[in-house]
């Protein structure tokens, strides 16, 4: 065996819960350590260590990402009374994906890893769609009221500062109701622009935003008015001299773009599309267990994961002695997405290309038949019979070693 590649800067690994831990360390022991001399820093954000940390684990490798500048990380349980009572947790602690965000102040893009003989539901698409989803404010931070009656319904702002307060009428109601009130903030927009920005020059991908500015002039208007300026004051020469497009349209425009498009963009979305758009997109694209997901802060830390979570039913059998069949791909693009960044920053391009070496191969074992029962069930010709996870590796590992 030729001698493994050597790292410099270690890359901040989070090992996490239940099934994904499982096959966490399955992926590292069999795919990565026999040719990559790795450099990790560890922080064990499974919910035992979580808890007996009063989760000053999980703050502690938000830091250690944005310090180090990469991470990846495992699927991690978030407790709920269920699993307080399962896993005897002293208190309920929140998803350590909600806090990673708030540190890095990031954005989460999720991307579909193409499946060889999976066709996506949408004829046209030859290449994945990239959906960019900003996670603050808007509907998800609203205030809502039931309005019992007729009457009057104003919006008030009132400056901190003092000085005249503004209002204005929202409905002048003849009857009884619901009301909604949504806001969003500048600092946060102009953040997800640029972690939109920062991943499409990173992956060279199209840069497409939309909203309904043409009805909702100020709150949509103020989105593409905010993408305009950090694209005009930030990236529009570094998007030409690496021929990235930045496109703003109407959202319904948009909609019917992608599904006529054959895909291989970056879709930004506001906070709602985002939550619909990516569901649709994962759905027409096969399966949960092949998507990727990153975080990307405005400054470029980059936090990459697989999109699903511990596949919890998978691991009470796994407890029982069984070999599940539990899919690992977004396990191991995790790991080749953070090697590859990790190469790129710090200027070793073997890094990178073993990254795209295991990629590849575990491509090519789905491609030859060697594949987990979730994309058995997809695939057409339909595999003889689906691999367990450990043979599934084996077959990646084979491919990996062979010519
Ligand atoms: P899940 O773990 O994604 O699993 C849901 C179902 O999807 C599984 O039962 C399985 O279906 C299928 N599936 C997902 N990943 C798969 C894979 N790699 N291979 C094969 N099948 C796969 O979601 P969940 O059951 O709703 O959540 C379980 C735990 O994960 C929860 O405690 C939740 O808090 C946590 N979670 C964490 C993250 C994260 O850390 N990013 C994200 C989501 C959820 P079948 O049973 O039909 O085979
Ligand atoms: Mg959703």
């Amino acid at each position: 065996m030729a001698s493994r590649i050597e790292m410099e800067t270690p890359l901040v690994e989070l090992d996490g819960d239940e099934m994904t831990r499982v096959l966490w360390a399955l992926v590292k022991e069999r795919l990565i350590l026999p040719w990559v001399d790795l450099r990790t820093e560890y922080y064990d954000l499974g919910i035992g260590n979580r808890d007996a940390t009063d989760d000053a684990v999980t703050v502690e490798a938000a830091e250690a990402i944005k310090r180090r500048g990469v991470g990846v990380k495992c699927a991690t349980i978030t407790s709920n009374a269920a699993r307080q009572a399962e896993y005897r947790l002293r208190a309920l602690h929140p998803s350590p994906n909600a806090t990673i965000r708030a540190v890095l102040d990031g954005t989460v893009f999720r991307r579909p890893i193409p499946i060889p003989g999976v066709k996506p539901s949408v004829a046209g698409w030859k290449k994945p769609i990239v959906i960019g989803r900003h996670a603050y404010g808007d509907v998800y931070k609203a205030a809502e009221m039931a309005i019992p009656g007729p009457g009057t319904v104003e919006l008030v702002y009132r400056p901190r500062e003092g000085g005249p307060e503004r209002r204005i009428l929202v409905a002048d109601m003849a009857e009884s109701g619901i009301v909604q009130g949504l806001h969003n903030l500048d600092g946060s927009i102009r953040s997800f622009a640029r972690s939109c920005f920062n991943y499409a020059l990173a992956e060279k991908l199209p840069l497409w935003f939309a909203a309904k500015d043409t009805i909702s002039k100020t709150y949509d208007g103020r989105f593409k008015e905010i993408f305009r300026e950090v694209y005009e004051a930030e990236y529009a020469e570094a998007c030409a001299s690496a021929g990235v497009e930045f496109f703003y349209t109407l959202i319904d425009d948009a909609v019917a773009r992608v599904v006529r498009g054959e895909g291989g963009i970056l879709w930004a979305c506001k906070n709602y599309d985002g939550d619909v758009m990516s569901d649709l997109v994962a759905s027409a694209f096969g399966s949960l267990a092949m998507m990727t997901s990153v975080l990307v802060s405005p400054t470029g830390v980059t936090e990459y994961e697989a999109a699903h979570g511990t596949v919890q039913q998978h691991y009470y059998r796994w407890q029982k002695g069984e070999k599940t069949s539990t899919n690992p791909v977004a396990l191991i693009f995790a790991w080749t997405g953070a090697l590859a960044r990790r190469g790129e920053l710090d200027g070793l391009p073997a890094l990178g290309g073993f990254a795209r070496r295991l990629e590849a191969a575990s491509l090519k074992a789905i491609a030859e038949g060697d594949m987990t029962g979730d994309l058995a069930r997809l695939a057409d010709p339909a595999p003889a019979r689906a691999l367990d996870s450990w043979e599934f590796v084996d077959a990646v590992a084979a491919r990996l070693e062979g010519p």
